[in-house]
């Protein structure tokens, strides 16, 4: 059993959980960091991290390193259909040191965190270590009990986060309710290693085809690609067989053509139901929930990631001093929320938005989708590019690192 007054117990070496781990064992606070799986490598994971979590790692010094993990940048973030090409975001207009989206596999980008964290004398990793229900004494959660090795073990804490994630077991156990919305679409995951003939260029984006959308990240030396369809519609493809998926694929990406070769059958696809949210409250006496497991972000624009750590950031620069101080009141944890709320619900409406009126109608076209009249006006202006791109990369509040 770990024992602790001024000790946390973070849930999920997710982007929250380790960024947070990172942060608050470099000051010297106790940290036990427990993640269910025995590595990083997942295959829900995205790969996107933007300008201002670039900036954060710089702050901490990371930043550097972790670019050599990188294997793509993006400049632009833009939909193709057969006949055009439209940026809806242009990164290279952003005054920052890193005016682009890195790609960065996030096993490689999670293993070299945790890395760095093992070296922090007050940090200790368990993996492996599934965590199944909350200590709780006089209507305060005072830790956790997790499975290892078929064994129940407990770590006692004077703050537990749940970073645990979109299906977070902390948030169930502590009975927060996740208030769900339903993007209306599901999205089939599957990986294609890379054949290079000569269409290849820098393919990362969104293609759109006749009721069809793909979502296509370059990953060196594989795709990542998300084949977007309408809630509930895996059956009905799924019934018209292999063939016709890669009529359907090579429709919207010529350049797949070698590569499909190795898509023989359907178990080498994931599907994925997108849902997102967010609970109404982030916080009990002794609790607290960040990234995905208080707010449950879609896929669209590749942000989940960097709001997961912009939380983090936010609860080390507000929880630092009271944990230090061995005084932390959930008036202190209720901050955290303030912070970030606005600026989740900010981005999930922007998400919303962008899903019904492009993603949604593309997906019931029955003719080449184009963009709705006015986003591809829009989008001819540098001005709209460079408002998106802010958007997404820095979104309402962006945090900053003030004890690194
Ligand atoms: C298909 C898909 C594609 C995406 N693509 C992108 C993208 O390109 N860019 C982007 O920014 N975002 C993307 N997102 C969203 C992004 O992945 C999430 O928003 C982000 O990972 C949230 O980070 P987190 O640290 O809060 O949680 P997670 O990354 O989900 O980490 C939670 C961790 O908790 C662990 N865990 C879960 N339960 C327990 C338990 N009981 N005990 C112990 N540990 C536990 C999990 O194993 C996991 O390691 C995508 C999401 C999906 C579903």
């Amino acid at each position: 059993m770990i024992q602790g007054n001024n000790h946390v117990c973070i849930v999920g070496a997710g982007p929250a959980g380790v960024v947070l781990s990172i942060l608050l064992a470099r000051q010297g606070i106790r940290v036990t960091l427990l993640e269910a799986q025995a590595d990083f490598n997942r295959e829900f994971r995205g790969d996107t991290l933007h300008a201002s979590s670039l900036e954060i790692l710089a702050q901490m010094g990371l930043a550097e390193s972790i670019l050599k993990l990188c294997h793509a940048r993006i400049s632009k973030f833009q939909f193709s259909t057969v006949a055009s090409k439209i940026t809806m975001a242009d990164f290279s207009l952003l005054k920052t040191s890193f005016p682009y989206v890195a790609l960065i596999p996030q096993e490689k980008f999670l293993t070299y965190l945790v890395n760095e964290a093992d070296k922090l004398p007050s940090f200790h990793r368990i993996m492996n270590a599934k965590v199944h229900d909350l200590i709780i004494r006089n209507g305060k959660v005072c830790g956790v009990i997790y499975m290892k090795d078929g064994t129940m073990h407990e770590v006692n804490a004077c703050l537990t986060v749940g970073a645990d994630g979109r299906g977070s077991r902390v948030r169930e156990q502590a009975a927060l309710k996740l208030i769900k919305t339903m993007p209306p679409m599901d999205v089939i995951w599957f990986k294609l290693p890379k054949e290079h003939d000569p269409l290849t260029g820098n393919s990362t984006g969104g293609r759109f085809g006749v009721g069809t959308m793909l979502a296509m990240l370059d990953r060196d030396h594989e795709w990542q690609l998300g084949f977007v369809i309408l809630k509930g519609s895996y059956r009905t493809l799924r019934e018209r067989g292999m063939e016709y998926f890669h009529d359907e694929l090579l429709k919207l990406a010529p350049e797949l053509i070698k590569s499909l070769q190795y898509l023989k059958d359907w178990s080498q696809c994931s599907i994925l139901s997108v849902v997102t949210g967010r609970v109404d409250c982030w916080h009990k006496p002794g609790l607290l929930l960040v990234g995905d497991a208080a707010h449950v972000m879609s896929p669209v624009g590749g942000i989940g990631i960097n709001y997961a750590i912009h939380d983090a950031v936010a609860t080390a620069n507000l929880l630092t001093e009271p944990l230090l101080s061995g005084n932390i009141k959930e008036t202190d944890l209720a901050e955290i929320q303030k912070r970030r709320e606005r600026p989740v619900r900010f981005i999930q409406t922007v998400q919303s938005v962008m899903q019904r009126q492009i993603i949604s109608s593309a997906l019931k076209s029955e003719q080449q989708f184009r963009p709705p009249v006015l986003v591809r006006i829009l989008a001819g202006f540098t001005v709209f590019q460079k408002i998106m791109a802010y958007m997404l990369a820095y979104g309402l509040r962006p945090e900053s690192v003030k004890y690194s």
